[in-house]
């Protein structure tokens, strides 16, 4: 069955310090529903965020990787350096990466590859932008953006993929879509799944929303029959608040 789940992207936010201080406070925290947590830090500080939370049921997961095993890509880091270092979940596909690094549907294809074949489990994100959402193209585009990196999976692949529809338009804006807007596009994106994969991959899915999740909201949104659970920007940067929302399932 599938999993309540929710993850804190810290973005390039928080230095060592930083992260020191801030998990240190999340493990403060008390956790009265049964949503995995995960967060995840930066590159240069899952090591440090993997130790200082290895007692913990939190799980250090990475915002990106790299779709070839090793070699002259300076700068990049592969699957197996994360593993190296605990990382057993990665988010591919954010709408930032889509937006100021070019990643395509294309490239994101080699990198869920990857992914799996490297034995991590893949937070997969997509989502319209507002222009999209306006010309009522949204369910195209979403069904478009899961079919280009993932239609060529086996059914059995989605036992390790946790979807995170992140509709462009609420991401780091305040503007979240409604609790409706957000079932209609998750029980959307399960019927795209069904139509390939058929009912039992497609129900077990988990599917997460993002976008402006806080505390204020999330209770209702997670509320939502086909809402698994959320992928959280700005208020994973305070325990509190992160908690707040781990605690409205
Ligand atoms: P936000 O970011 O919660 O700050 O809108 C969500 C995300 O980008 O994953």
């Amino acid at each position: 069955m599938r999993k309540n789940i929710v993850a804190g992207n810290w973005k390039m936010n928080n230095d060592l310090p930083q992260t020191e201080v801030l998990i240190s406070n999340l493990k403060k925290q008390t956790q009265t529903s049964n949503a995995e947590v995960m967060i995840a830090p930066t590159f240069t500080n899952l090591w440090h965020a993997f130790e200082a939370l290895r007692q913990s049921n939190i799980e250090v997961i990475a915002q990106n990787m790299h779709f070839a095993e090793h070699g002259a890509y300076t700068g990049e880091v592969s699957a197996s350096m994360l593993q190296s270092v605990g990382v057993q979940t990665v988010i591919l596909g954010h709408s930032e990466r889509r937006a100021y690094f070019n990643e395509t549907d294309e490239l994101l294809a080699k990198k869920v590859d990857q992914a799996l074949k490297s034995n991590l489990r893949v937070i997969f994100c997509f989502g319209e932008e507002l222009a999209d959402r306006k010309s009522n193209k949204h369910e195209a585009v979403v069904a478009s953006q899961i079919q280009n990196a993932l239609f060529h999976l086996e059914a059995s692949a989605f036992k390790n993929i946790v979807l995170a529809y992140e509709p462009v338009w609420a991401i780091g804006t305040g503007e979240t879509a409604s609790p409706e807007q957000a079932q209609d596009m998750h029980a959307f994106i399960r019927r795209t799944l069904e139509s390939k994969y058929g009912h039992i991959a497609s129900n077990n899915v988990s599917i997460l929303y993002g976008g402006s999740v806080k505390p204020g909201n999330a209770k209702e949104i997670f509320s939502k029959p086909d809402v698994d659970g959320g992928l959280i920007g700005g208020a994973a940067l305070k325990a509190e608040d992160f908690y707040a929302i781990v605690n409205a399932f």
